[in-house]
């Protein structure tokens, strides 16, 4: 946020009919629309309405209750790890959570549960925020990093693959190492700060993609265990506009680190992301719109899905042999980064079982350019 985003509605005094010209645009204060009192700081990009800051807050803070209310995400007792990136979505995720924790009584144990994936000149710079969030929150820290769990950074990582495949091993990593740490920290949830439009370009690259497994799943506010190893999630966020976590960070405050990713090229995402702005612009329902799309999407009566057992190395959940994360290792580990790119879902049981590839097969699996 770099502009003001003091709000007013701009009026034009009328003509005089003396002077004979126009004056100049006055601004007039708006009042909140909802306490009728104070005057408006800013206009709901989900709803239009103007409001002040303590209304904008109440109605923000609101929301989230009753979003997690209507999914019941949480049980009385429960210890929910709070996945923490130091940005603003996990940042007001960990704000809000507090706060609503205390307000409702909702009886949780929350920890923050950070991933260090290795990426100098930016996670070392957002992990102090959340150092800093641990202090301000006062709740316990868990950081768990890739170099720890797979011996790898992501610095070394793109170093072997590039930047065009980065964020595939990248988000296969993060996934399990997240559940990894909620393990080792013994919570039965994890919150992620999944928002609105998170969850909005999701839909429409799934659907864009085709991926019928995936579209049913992305838009659940919530994941059972699929597994041993496997910690539920939820998004309590996952109705929250973008621009409201903005305008909400923003006018409480929060600290928060804002730098984007130095490996950042997820150009598809970008894709999506930039059409669901241009529609946001036009009608800001879009995003809840897509995202009811996608909610209401069913899946035909014998349409084939891909069956969820185990990972014979590992044991974490995979529809393979091996789960993505084992195979993008092993593919690191051998300097044959394109393995776990791409199916080659034949070749599992040769790497299970040790057995050498052929060199056919590993020339077409160690070029970088893919
Ligand atoms: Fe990882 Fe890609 Fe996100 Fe960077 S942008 S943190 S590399 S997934
Ligand atoms: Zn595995």
């Amino acid at each position: 946020m770099t502009t003001s985003p003091a709000f007013t509605h701009t009026a034009t005094r009328r003509k005089s009919p003396l002077s004979g010209f126009r004056a100049a645009p006055v601004e007039m204060p708006v009042l909140c629309s909802s306490c009728v009192d104070k005057r408006a700081v800013l206009k709901r990009p989900k709803t239009g309405h103007s409001l002040c800051k303590e209304c904008f807050f109440w109605a923000f803070e609101e929301e989230v209750h009753q979003t997690i209310l209507a999914a019941k995400l949480f049980r009385h007792g429960e210890t929910v790890g709070i996945a923490a990136s130091g940005g603003k979505d996990s940042t007001v995720l960990a704000h809000v959570m507090k706060l609503l924790n205390e307000r409702y009584d909702y009886g949780l144990k929350l920890m923050l549960l950070s991933v260090d994936e290795g990426i100098t000149g930016y996670r070392d710079d957002s992990l102090e925020t959340v150092k800093r969030n641990q202090q301000q929150y006062e709740l316990p820290l868990k950081i768990v990093s890739y170099e720890e769990l797979y011996g790898w950074t992501m610095d070394a990582i793109v170093q072997q693959v590039g930047l065009k495949n980065n964020c595939t091993f990248c988000g296969v990593f993060r996934r399990q190492a997240l559940d990894r740490g909620a393990i080792m920290l013994k919570v039965d949830k994890i919150c992620t700060g999944h928002n609105a439009d998170d969850v909005a370009e999701t839909v429409l690259m799934n659907v864009l993609r085709g991926d019928i497994a995936r579209l049913r799943r992305c838009t659940a506010i919530s994941t059972a265990s699929e597994g041993d190893g496997v910690v539920p999630r939820c998004k309590p966020l996952k109705y929250a506009y973008e621009k409201e976590i903005v305008l909400y960070a923003y006018f409480k405050k929060l600290d928060y680190f804002s730098t984007e990713c130095i490996y950042s090229p997820n150009a598809y995402r970008g894709h999506a992301r930039t059409f669901l702005k241009d529609l946001e612009s036009v009608r800001p329902s879009s995003i809840m719109d897509v995202i009811h799309s996608g909610e209401n999407l069913s899946v035909r009566e014998g349409v084939k899905m891909p069956v969820q057992g185990t990972c014979n190395r590992c044991g974490y959940i995979s529809s393979q042999a091996l789960c993505k994360s084992c195979v993008l290792l092993e593919g690191l580990n051998r300097g044959l980064p394109k393995l776990g790119i791409g199916k080659h879902h034949r070749l599992h049981d040769k790497i299970l079982s040790q057995t050498p590839l052929t060199e056919k097969e590993e020339r077409k699996l160690r070029s970088v350019d893919f």
